[in-house]
């Protein structure tokens, strides 16, 4: 993922910085604007996309509880494409995103409705190679308060090592006293350059 830092102006306008200073499958092409120019923005091309994608869609006939009982949490990352990468169809899986993938407050909240309310027991965690996370410290909260004069409630959560922040997420589902199964917790790291996963032992 790459981190966009919105600011303002003095007059007001946004201005968008890029101060990771890498880019992503997800970044505009050039040239690419003109095109949005004739065609309108992003989200009119998605809800031209959504038109088409429901004139072909039938009631599947589902309930709200995931198929394969389990619940995937990843990074938010643009070239990580669960349901392709992991075989997954429609309705077979809760999907919880966000960047890098951490375990949060907010992760445990969505974990504990997805087993006590809709039935999941398994859980997956999915960090991946050349994460946004990597390159980022907590100066990146310090840098935020001394430009906007608040400090975020919420940590970075940025890592130096993959596989033991994977381990952390792990230890963190494991502990919460909140979720009814964690036999079934496993931790892997995509590769973004080969699509494999590669698991992670727990501690
Ligand atoms: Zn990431």
């Amino acid at each position: 993922m790459t981190f966009f830092v919105p600011s303002h102006d003095r007059t007001g306008a946004a201005v968008t910085s890029n101060v990771m200073g890498m880019t992503t499958s997800a970044s505009v092409p050039a040239g690419s604007d003109d095109a949005m120019d004739r065609d309108g923005t992003v989200t009119d091309r998605l809800v031209d996309a959504n038109a088409q994608y429901a004139a072909e869609f039938s009631d599947p006939g589902m309930d709200a509880r995931p198929v394969l009982h389990v619940a995937v949490v990843a990074c938010m990352d643009a070239r990580l494409d669960l349901h392709a990468a992991l075989g997954l169809e429609l309705g077979d899986c809760h999907t919880i995103r966000n960047a890098g993938g951490v375990v949060t407050d907010d992760v445990i909240r969505s974990l504990t409705i997805s087993q006590r309310a809709l039935g999941t027991r398994s859980i997956v965690l999915i960090h991946h190679t050349n994460c946004g996370l990597e390159s980022l410290t907590e100066e990146f909260r310090h840098e935020l308060e001394m430009e906007v004069g608040q400090r975020p409630a919420w940590a970075v959560e940025s890592f130096r090592d993959v596989d033991q922040d994977v381990r952390q997420s792990m230890r963190r589902v494991r502990t919460s006293p909140f979720l009814l199964h964690n036999d079934d917790v496993r931790g892997f790291v995509f590769d973004v350059k080969t699509g494999l996963l590669r698991e992670v032992e727990a501690a």
